[in-house]
């Protein structure tokens, strides 16, 4: 250890004492030097999405087999194939995985960008490899809300996987027309209200329509969102299209 790693050490623990971090989910004492806002207590209880799952939407299946070894794919993946060629999500919106994204959400926590890209780094670091050299276009929210959130999560979340993968870069391709919000809308509501809700923005316009593009929302649902977005890039030209969304529920 050198003399300004001492240093800044030496200097952590002095803050520490005197301005003692606490865990933006359950308020105990951040412990460790990993995260700044999320305890291990916390970290440990992220229910992080196992192997059964689509292989084309990454919802998370039950325990059916298919008897033929084909792969697993949903039944909204096979009554209605996505205009994404594949989608990946990273834990259950449920338990801790849910309080992050109402945390990211609705209390002010874009400063939790950096724990983001450490948890993805260190429990789920296949979003590094589906992520390089991939344009990441955050799901758009529409001016009013970003004015009163101050920010757009999704933004956040690119910006963490931007930090932690090689070649990526977010561009803002889409713009949100006023629709009403999707989250208080039961499934046959938000997919009418989902209809013509984004619009493609040349503001950010990429002339080679063959990169992957990778659509990054907080959590998949009915799936309706992240349809909308590619249908809008897919008219727009391109055709190497992936979605990638935080929690899944
Ligand atoms: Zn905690
Ligand atoms: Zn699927």
């Amino acid at each position: 250890m050198n003399f300004f790693e001492k240093a800044k050490n030496i200097l952590r623990f002095a803050v520490d004492c005197l301005f003692p971090r606490c865990c933006i989910i359950c308020s105990e004492k951040v412990d460790g030097d990993k995260y700044c806002n999320l305890c291990s207590h916390c970290v440990a209880h992220i229910p992080w999405i196992g192997n059964q799952k689509c292989s084309i939407c990454s919802r998370p299946m039950g325990e059916e087999k298919d008897a033929k070894g084909e792969k697993l794919v949903c039944s909204e993946c096979r009554e209605c194939p996505p205009p994404f060629k594949s989608g990946m999500a990273c834990w259950l919106y449920k338990g801790v995985g849910r309080d992050i994204i109402l945390t990211l959400k609705y209390r002010h926590a874009d400063f939790l960008q950096n724990d983001i890209a450490n948890l993805l780094k260190n429990h789920w670091p296949s979003v590094r490899e589906f992520t390089e050299n991939s344009i990441l276009v955050p799901v758009p929210t529409h001016y009013f809300r970003r004015l009163g959130r101050g920010y757009n999560q999704t933004e956040v979340i690119s910006n963490a996987i931007v930090k932690i993968t090689s070649g990526a870069k977010v561009v803002s391709m889409l713009r949100s027309k006023h629709k009403k919000s999707q989250t208080k809308l039961k499934k046959a509501e938000r997919l009418l209200n989902i209809k013509n809700m984004f619009e493609y923005s040349s503001a950010g316009s990429i002339s080679d329509k063959n990169l992957r593009i990778v659509v990054v929302d907080d959590i998949l649902t009915t799936g309706a969102t992240l349809r909308e977005c590619c249908t809008v890039l897919q008219r727009a030209g391109f055709n190497n299209l992936h979605v990638l969304t935080l929690a899944y529920g």
